[in-house]
């Protein structure tokens, strides 16, 4: 039998979204119950798949089929398409598998043309409401399916309006209305070259081929990326006979909700038009009355949409969004979905429907999308003013929230306006470490490069601040203080906004409005810990950054990337003088003087975590980030050093590398320079036996944790040195601390030896920046220059630095697990590549077993919220 891609209504049910889309299935799903459906078919995903498979056509089967499915409608309507006695109207709709509001288009009144509109008119009596339906569908179908673009039409309504004196669409007679349908019909072959098609059956087609092609117009595809919904999916046709709002004053259309969507709060929510058609609701050409008024205007329509509504909510268990229109006093249901909602309704409503007994807890946890939590989390802007404001650009959300500030292009300047209190966005070619201090002072940053996992994206997102990076499009000159972005240009001092979330830039201020969580929150973020079985950890280098995320529920530090706690500037002259020692005791003495820097530093991060694991991850970063680039920085590092300006400038340039990130870091460090492994093991373990002593209660354990270790022998070498230096230390103090070695798994390598490896690490942790670069070959600061590219083309549909690669990536990590375990089963295995936060790679590390995740303090609670929908959807 030839596969079946068209259903009737009365053939389908809510659960068949995959195939009949959201839309089609709650159709079906609402036929099911009994509720009044305008009758119709849906036309399935796959066929959505099967057109763009045949090169975007709609093969001669599936056409045969819906033709089919047209006369079985014509059999339970009773009415015929294209009929001349009693025609058959339908709308055409789309309807993917997840709901995408507004992104693809409708088209009402299909079926119309110069005969069908006469018996329409004569029939009904009502010729006004039949040229209506006439221009509307001339409309729509030359905006929708040949792109004609709608203000045209709407140009030669204003001016027939002006000619007659009216300000009113329903102010306009049948003939205005007539005329109105020629003038669009010529309209449409001025601008196409062709008559407007008048066989049904052809329009049918041209309306349903717009619907496919529209799964992948750039609202669309935008849409998706946002909100990874993958391309395969396709989307479903909605063909439904028409019930029409505009018959006169006893017609109408709405759409309203079960809860209030920006509250939660439990009340019918809505709008309502008499004598109206689908868009004009919201279009705003007229103002739509509150759906309350429909209880005055129409008390039995109103009455019984009430009570459909009740049936709906208790069916679905979830607040619902539906629409409906009222043919002649008499109501259609045309739509119902479960409606999207702010992050503090969804929390309220989860919650509440707990507390109705709707929901069981681990219900209500599955229907939250954990990112929803990071507009709770960081200010967002005024929803109004934001509605107005028009995006200059966009880029990469780095780090969510939103930033309104004034324009400063160096870290000097956004320290200086921020200790005056002024508001700064700060705008950079990239950010590097000795930027840190005016990153914190800044409201938002916006950098030219870099991707996900840049320095300014990592640093901005520990710190909760709001960053937008990789904006290629920005022309800078930092050193004139300006930059040009859509043929503007923006000095220092102008306001510029940011949204992280998005990724838009505007160039002018936008009120912001601050975070603000409440009792919801606590609540779900309880119930949620009830359920998941991964730990969550954070990734923080600070004090501050720690207690943050220990407000939030971390349980521990997954990452401290020790490089971070070097750029102050007392102790970036110590480093400095341990890179031009010639001697290891010269090297010595200035690490020396680091020692007792790091050494509080960790005592601090023990202190805030409150006895919770720890992890310290050793100097990563390849020396030539912490020398001087300013020629008054290396004259001073020359005169320390006692040696000449070019002297310095030779070792400066010694460092340099083609390709520091596949260079002379990490573990590689250790192995040229041991002494500084032996420093930060004393810091580590002086620190947790201090603190160990304060907190007698306290079971501390210290994670030394080596980077880059892409062979056995290399971790056995550093960990050695570790090992020596931390027994030594130990047994000075007449202490029995306990403490582990383990390993960032970031190279390939390091995966397919992981059993190997795993004879030296005590625990591993995934680096999944540095293994999604090195497993792809991208450099990660740079990737983002192509990838749009990719994207545009369907090659990836996300970024992988920010949602993990499970195919390729995860593959590599499931692996060492396995192979890490048969030689060590007790040891742990955690994340904290930037992947840590991400709710879909988070379900991943549930499945592949891993011990934790950790991300920075901001995504504690999302990793939270998604560790447990994945214990939920996948029990262990
Ligand atoms: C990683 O590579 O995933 C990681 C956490 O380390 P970093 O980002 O510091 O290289
Ligand atoms: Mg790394």
């Amino acid at each position: 039998m030839s596969k079946k891609f068209v259903y009737l209504f009365s053939e389908g049910n809510g659960s068949m979204k995959e195939l009949l889309g959201g839309k089609g299935a709650n159709l079906a799903e609402m036929t099911k119950l009994g509720l009044p459906v305008p009758q119709g078919f849906t036309i399935s995903t796959e066929a959505c798949t099967q057109y763009y498979d045949d090169g975007k056509v709609i093969n001669d089967s599936i056409q045969a089929e819906i033709m089919e499915y047209i006369t079985k409608m014509e059999e339970i309507t009773g009415k015929k398409f294209g009929d001349l006695e009693n025609p058959l109207l339908v709308s055409v709709r789309s309807g993917a598998r997840a709901s995408m509001p507004g992104m693809m288009d409708t088209i009402l009144n299909l079926g119309l043309n110069e005969n069908v509109v006469e018996v329409l008119a004569k029939k009904s009596g009502n010729p006004r409401w039949a040229y209506d339906c006439y221009r509307r569908f001339i409309q729509m179908y030359s905006d929708v399916v040949m792109e004609v673009g709608k203000k045209f039409f709407e140009e030669l309504i204003d001016k027939m309006k002006e000619e007659k004196g009216i300000t009113q669409d329903v102010d306009l007679t049948a003939d205005d209305l007539k005329e109105l349908a020629r003038q669009f019909k010529a309209e449409y072959k001025a601008k196409i070259g062709t008559e407007f098609p008048s066989d049904p059956k052809d329009q049918l087609m041209g309306a349903i081929k717009a619907v496919f092609r529209s799964w992948d117009n750039p609202r669309a595809n935008y849409y998706r990326m946002q909100n990874e919904i993958p391309y395969s999916w396709g989307t479903a046709v909605n063909v439904q006979a028409m019930a029409f709002g505009n018959m006169g004053d006893t017609s109408g259309t709405g759409v309203a909700f079960t809860r209030d969507p920006a509250t939660g709060e439990k009340k019918l929510m809505g709008e309502f038009l008499m004598n109206a058609q689908g868009e004009d609701v919201v279009a705003g050409v007229r103002t739509p009355q509150p759906i309350a008024q429909l209880a005055q205007v129409m008390p039995d329509a109103y009455n019984e949409f009430v009570k459909i509504c009740g049936i709906l909510e208790n069916h679905y268990k979830d607040m619902q969004d539906m629409e409906f229109t009222i043919e002649d006093t008499k109501l259609y249901m045309l739509q119902t979905r479960n409606g999207k909602r702010t992050a503090a309704a969804a929390l309220k409503i989860a919650c509440d429907l707990i507390d109705e007994g709707m929901k069981t807890e681990e219900d209500a946890i599955l229907m939250m999308d954990p990112k929803q939590l990071d507009a709770l989390l960081h200010p967002q802007f005024d929803a109004k003013a934001l509605k107005a404001a028009k995006p200059i650009g966009s880029a990469l959300p780095a780090s969510p929230g939103a930033a309104c500030g004034k324009v400063v292009f160096t870290a000097e300047d956004a320290v200086e306006y921020g200790k005056k209190g002024e508001k700064v966005v700060l705008v950079r070619l990239e950010t590097s470490p000795e930027d840190i201090e005016g990153m914190h002072y800044a409201q938002g940053i916006l950098t030219v490069r870099g991707g996900m996992t840049s320095h300014a994206a990592v640093v901005a997102r520990g710190m909760g601040t709001c960053c937008v990076s990789g904006c290629g499009e920005i022309k800078m000159d930092e050193a004139n203080k300006k930059f040009t972005l859509a043929g503007k240009t923006y000095v220092e001092g102008d306001y510029i906004s940011l949204d992280g979330t998005t990724g838009n830039i505007y160039g002018e201020a936008i009120p912001t409005v601050p975070a603000s969580i409440g009792g919801d929150f606590d609540r779900i973020m309880q119930i949620s810990d009830k359920f998941r079985t991964l730990q969550v950890r954070t990734n923080a280098d600070t004090p501050k950054d720690a207690e943050q995320a220990a407000k939030f529920g971390a349980e521990g530090i997954g990452l401290c990337r020790t490089e971070h706690m070097f750029f102050d500037p007392e102790r970036i002259a110590a480093i400095r003088e341990m890179i031009c020692s010639d001697t290891v005791a010269d090297r010595e003495a200035a690490l020396d003087k680091l020692l007792p820097m790091q050494q509080s530093d960790f005592e601090k991060l023990y202190e805030a975590l409150k006895g919770h694991p720890v992890t310290i991850r050793f100097l990563d970063p390849p020396l030539h980030e912490f020398v001087p680039t300013e020629e008054a920085d290396i004259a001073a590092l020359a005169k320390t050093q006692g040696k000449s300006i070019e002297d310095i400038k030779a070792i400066i340039a010694s460092l340099h590398e083609f390709n520091p990130m596949m260079g002379h870091r990490g573990c590689r460090l250790t192995v040229t320079y041991p002494e500084i492994a032996k420093m930060q093991t004393r810091a580590v373990i002086r620190a947790a036996i201090n603190v160990q002593k304060a907190h007698a209660d306290w079971k501390l354990v210290p994670e030394i944790m080596i980077p880059l270790v892409g062979e056995v022998k290399e971790l056995k070498f550093v960990k050695d040195i570790v090992v020596k230096v931390a027994d030594e230390e130990i047994a000075a103090a007449g202490s029995n601390l306990k403490y582990e070695v383990g390993t960032m798994i970031e190279i390939p390598r390091a995966c397919l030896t992981a059993d190997e490896i795993a004879k030296e690490a005590e625990f591993f942790c995934f680096g999944t920046n540095d293994l999604t670069q090195m497993t792809f070959g991208f450099s990660r600061d740079d990737a983002g220059k192509f990838l749009t590219a990719y994207y545009e083309n369907k090659i990836y549909e996300n970024d992988p630095f920010a949602r993990l690669d499970q195919n390729g990536v995860g593959k590599l990590m499931e692996m060492s697990v396995k192979l890490g375990k048969q030689v060590r089963p007790e040891m742990h295995c955690g994340i904290c590549g930037e992947h840590g936060g991400d709710p879909s790679s988070v379900e991943f590390c549930h499945k592949i077993g891993l011990t934790y995740v950790s991300c920075s303090p901001f995504r504690v609670p999302i990793a939270r919220l998604a560790a447990a929908q994945a214990s939920i959807k996948f029990p262990k």
